[in-house]
């Protein structure tokens, strides 16, 4: 048995008692919300190990806007369920941040061995990046440490600014926008905070950049976001 937790958004309320069961049946610990903001409360109040997202939901936001309103603020394994099938909506799914996908109707036995698949490969990743290091030129990045050198001298950061530098450093070669990064290292009520970040970027650069001036680990995309280049784009 585990104790791990799952929120279900779902609208059907007997589609979600019936998940809600099969999945405790497993072990989980199962709140479900009916609609997309709710269900955003509820994962931010839980800190749930995985989210079952309905993709057609009442109010506001269907499920692509919940997944993508999740991924601003946490990394959490998605499932997204759906009747739709067409490859387009299953790509839209992806590039919102959804992990897998389970097509309505399905058996509560089939989606339970998806949950388990995914939070396997959830933990998986997570071994992986804590015991990792990261390197990029000088720069090397210790993630079970949380410690950062450049040519083997150890710089001493913030944990903000760390944490700003690690999702950087997670998604190399991947720009990030301005509200993600806000988003992920503040928490989603600082999208907005523009000047945070820049104070912590000008930081960050002044701490790791050899050159301030002419930054190599930390690049802009002006008016978009930033990005660490990897190594095959280090200039
Ligand atoms: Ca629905």
């Amino acid at each position: 048995m585990n104790s791990q937790t799952i929120v279900i958004i779902e609208d059907e309320p007997k589609l979600a008692k019936l998940v809600k069961i099969s999945l405790e049946g497993e072990g989980y610990t199962v709140f479900t919300a009916p609609d997309g903001r709710t269900g955003l409360k509820l994962i931010e109040e839980k800190n749930p190990a995985l989210v079952i997202l309905d993709i057609l939901l009442p109010g506001d936001m269907n499920g692509f806007d919940v997944a993508k309103a999740i991924r601003s603020f946490s990394d959490v394994p998605i499932i997204i369920l759906s009747s739709r099938i067409s490859e387009a909506d299953k790509l839209l799914g992806f590039e919102c941040g959804a992990d897998d996908y389970v097509t309505k109707p399905f058996s509560c036995p089939e989606l339970n061995a998806r949950v388990k698949a995914v939070l396997h490969r959830a933990s998986l990743s997570a071994t992986a990046r804590s015991s990792s290091k990261f390197v990029l030129g000088e720069l090397e990045i210790d993630f079970s440490r949380r410690r950062v050198f450049r040519g083997g001298q150890e710089i001493n950061l913030t944990q903000t600014e760390y944490n700003v530098l690690q999702y950087l450093a997670q998604n190399a070669g991947k720009v990030l926008l301005h509200e993600e990064i806000l988003g992920r290292v503040w928490g989603p009520e600082y999208r907005d905070e523009y000047q945070y970040l820049r104070n912590y970027i000008s930081n960050l650069r002044r701490k790791i950049e050899p050159d301030q001036s002419n930054p190599r680990y930390i690049l802009s995309k002006p008016g978009i976001g930033y990005y660490m280049p990897d190594s095959r784009d280090l200039r």
